[in-house]
């Protein structure tokens, strides 16, 4: 069982075009720079959240110089959705800006499907995401609720002979013993997150999304982590 897919849609945006700086009508130089300034921007975006595992900055520096382009500026807030870079190459100069669709990121199936149910949640979270489902009519439902430890343990070895390092399965999955999925105050939603989120505010639910780069990860409000 793949526990760690993660369905990742990137839309890229190309901005500004390209800015001619040397004579002669080099397309094939402009399309060059065009394509790093794509790749490095795209690089950067990947870097955010925990799938990345380098500075988005740095990353977009070495995407440029692969494909034979110096980076020039990097508007690259770590953590960041979208990220902005402009390359040069041979007199030209190139920007891109590379934007990752949140909603379109889906939780890792850590449950056989279907068989997620709210049994062992904290019972206002339990409550609040009952309420949620309900409303929804079909359209949210849960994939994740509450996990042994022992679970936990077998998803982060999973991760662990995947990535084979322990960082990178850190990056996917929480240790043993620190997600809140294993005290019952976590659940994992799956379906139309955007009304999900509308529900939360319609009727007032104390929900809420701690990490930007698991939108489908919802807890009560006010606790932390
Ligand atoms: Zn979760």
């Amino acid at each position: 069982m793949s526990v760690l897919f993660v369905a990742c849609s990137l839309v890229l945006s190309l901005i500004c075009g390209t800015i001619v700086v040397a004579l002669g009508g080099a397309a094939q130089t402009r399309a060059r720079a065009q394509t790093a300034a794509d790749a490095a921007a795209l690089a950067a975006v990947f870097e955010s959240g925990p799938y990345g595992s380098a500075d988005p900055e740095q990353r977009a520096r070495e995407y440029a110089q692969h494909n034979g382009a110096r980076l020039t500026d990097c508007d690259c807030v770590e953590g960041a959705t979208e990220m902005e870079v402009e390359v040069a190459l041979d007199g030209f100069s190139a920007r891109a800006r590379a934007v990752i669709e949140l909603d379109k990121l889906a939780p890792a199936p850590v449950s056989p499907q279907g068989s997620a149910t709210t049994a062992g949640l904290q019972p206002a979270l339990k409550r609040a995401v009952d309420r949620l489902i309900a409303a929804s009519n079909g359209r949210v439902y849960l994939v994740s609720g509450a996990r042994s430890t022992d679970r936990q343990t077998e998803l982060w070895i999973e991760a662990l002979q995947k990535h084979g390092d322990p960082e990178a399965a850190d990056n996917w999955v929480a240790r043993p013993g620190t997600s809140n999925h294993e005290t019952g105050l976590a659940v994992d939603l799956g379906g139309d997150l955007g009304l999900a989120v509308s529900l939360v505010d319609e009727l007032g639910l104390p929900l809420w999304r701690p990490m930007s780069w698991e939108p489908w990860h919802f807890e009560l409000t006010g606790m932390d982590g």
